[in-house]
């Protein structure tokens, strides 16, 4: 494994590597990796000749309260499981040479970085596409590798990379869970033993959702009051939303019909998790 850290260095490689006509997955991460990585990971090196994994914790996703400075990092850990599963690149720049003094180009993918999520966290989906687009630009991948626990985020990039014609196939992966349900997440870490257990629900609400939809229920406010009510039953959670959306265009639906995504966020302590999944009605 060749760790890169200079911008000019990776896009270098990459262009050499294109011109023997090589294929390149990406995988782009902000690192402290658990199993939910690694799943994106194995499949992106069976997809390509080369493997690269992006580690940059990129701070113009966070807002001014949120968690950047104490996002868990751990380095030495990252590098023995990347070492162990056959990376060819770990990219890893510097937030100073992503984001020179002065800093003034964005990409902004209009109405859906502005739900869900995007309601308590404005700015994040701007951040978010503007470093994959300029990851795209350095890496220059074929395929890239992203987990379906971040569903919004799947479709803005998705979107992103169709609208600015990206040459690029997008390749959406499942969601890794722990043993209880709960999806893997960097930020399960910030969890005390409390908020763990608590945690549990999300899922369990989510389960339940599913199942009474796999049963016929198609009263869809009588199913988010439902969900709503198992959430907010536990005390060390608040709920910030839950809701039943279009897989694509992530417009909440008026109906119980068809391919549907039910996603959800919420905070435990100082901590926000999401989850969703997705149903067929
Ligand atoms: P992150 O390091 O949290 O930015 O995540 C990097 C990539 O891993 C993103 O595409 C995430 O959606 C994906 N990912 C994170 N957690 C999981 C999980 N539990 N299952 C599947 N993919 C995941």
């Amino acid at each position: 494994m060749r760790v890169i850290k200079e911008i000019k260095d990776m896009q270098k490689f990459s262009l050499a590597a294109k011109a023997r006509g090589k294929s390149i997955a990406f995988v782009p991460t902000m690192g402290f990796l658990h199993e939910g990585h690694l799943s994106l990971i194995q499949a992106a090196r069976k997809k390509a000749e080369i493997l690269v994994v992006s580690i940059f914790v990129n701070p113009i996703q966070f807002g001014p309260n949120e968690d950047f400075n104490r996002y868990p990092r751990d380095l030495k850990h990252d590098k023995k499981i990347l070492e162990n599963n056959n990376i060819d690149i770990l990219f890893m720049p510097e937030a100073n040479k992503m984001y020179g003094h002065g800093h003034r180009s964005f990409l902004e993918v209009e109405e859906l970085s502005k739900k869900m999520c995007g309601r308590a966290r404005p700015t994040h989906f701007k951040g978010v596409a503007t470093v994959v687009a300029k990851l795209f630009n350095i890496v220059m991948p074929d395929y890239v590798f992203l987990g379906e626990k971040d569903y919004q985020q799947l479709i803005v990039i998705r979107t992103m990379a169709a609208e600015m014609n990206y040459a690029i196939e997008v390749i959406p992966m499942p969601i890794v869970r722990d043993f209880d349900g709960l999806a893997l997440s960097s930020r399960n870490k910030y969890l005390n033993e409390k908020e763990r257990k608590s945690a549990t629900i999300l899922h369990k609400a989510l389960l339940f959702a599913k199942t009474e939809i796999d049963n016929g229920e198609r009263d869809l406010h009588r199913l988010l009051m439902r969900v709503r009510s198992m959430i907010g039953a536990e005390p060390a959670i608040r709920l910030d939303y839950a809701v039943i959306v279009d897989p694509n265009t992530l417009e909440e639906t008026k109906k119980l019909k068809g391919d549907l995504v039910i996603a959800l966020a919420a905070t435990l302590g100082a901590t926000r998790l999401i989850d969703n999944i997705k149903v067929k009605a």
